[in-house]
């Protein structure tokens, strides 16, 4: 490539990985598949390339605290980045609080075209929290519009399992309407395993931590 050119890349994704606001930056080539191993690379390939963004495909990555979930989903995404698309990163209650107040505030259209906009849009942390009465109704224009749109994937990060949604939003039939949209073009995979904030591979075993006096947990959020 030309090397003006590919500085001009560089700095593409530059701005575009700023403008994602991803709460860190982790790559694939940086996940480590041999402490996680309840999910192979393989898995992944449909989410790898242009085709996650052609053919608009969603992934729901499921599962307890520190497994990588969150990695994974900030991994793919930079991923798109490369590829030439556009991402943004929100937490679950970060999306459901901002549309509850545009929707009283009259700013309900803006706010929503800026999660119907970037090509990729991660929804991380679906169920950690409780979400107050008009959770789904809000969630759902975002994934129905998106899915409507045909070529708009969203990769969900939740402690939950999926078929649980609808009580965490409040909402049976739009919980089921919501998973319904999502695994027409996507799947759910389940990840397994020890948290890697608390057995970081190469740190003492969790028995010698442990008479050892100290946590090991590693302060991220989860
Ligand atoms: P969660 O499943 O709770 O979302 P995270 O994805 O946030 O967990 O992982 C917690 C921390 O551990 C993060 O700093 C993440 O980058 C790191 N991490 C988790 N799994 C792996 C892994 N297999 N390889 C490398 N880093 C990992
Ligand atoms: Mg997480």
């Amino acid at each position: 490539m030309d090397p003006s050119l590919a500085r001009r890349e560089e700095r593409r994704i530059a701005r575009e990985t700023r403008r994602a606001s991803f709460p860190y930056l982790k790559t694939l080539e940086e996940f480590d598949f041999t402490f996680q191993t309840s999910i192979r690379r393989q898995a992944l390939g449909p989410y790898l390339g242009p085709e996650l963004v052609s053919g608009g495909r969603n992934l729901i990555l499921c599962g307890p605290p520190g497994v990588g979930k969150t990695a994974l989903s900030i991994a793919l995404a930079y991923k798109a980045i490369q590829h030439g698309a556009r991402a943004r990163f929100v937490t679950c209650t970060e999306l459901i609080g901002e549309l509850v107040q545009a929707r009283a505030k009259g700013e309900w259209e803006a706010v929503l075209c800026g999660y119907l906009e970037p090509e990729v849009l991660v929804i991380d942390e679906v169920g950690y929290l409780s979400y107050g009465p008009y959770a789904a109704n809000v969630l759902f224009p975002v994934v129905d519009k998106r899915y409507l749109r045909g070529r708009r994937p969203m990769l969900l990060t939740t402690n939950k399992d999926p078929q649980e949604w609808g009580a965490v939003l409040h909402d049976a039939d739009l919980g089921a309407a919501i998973l319904d949209r999502l695994l027409h073009r996507g799947e759910i995979l389940k990840l397994v395993g020890r948290s890697y904030r608390r057995y970081r591979p190469g740190q003492l075993s969790d028995a010698a931590e442990a008479s050892a006096g100290k946590g090991g947990e590693v302060p991220e959020r989860a």
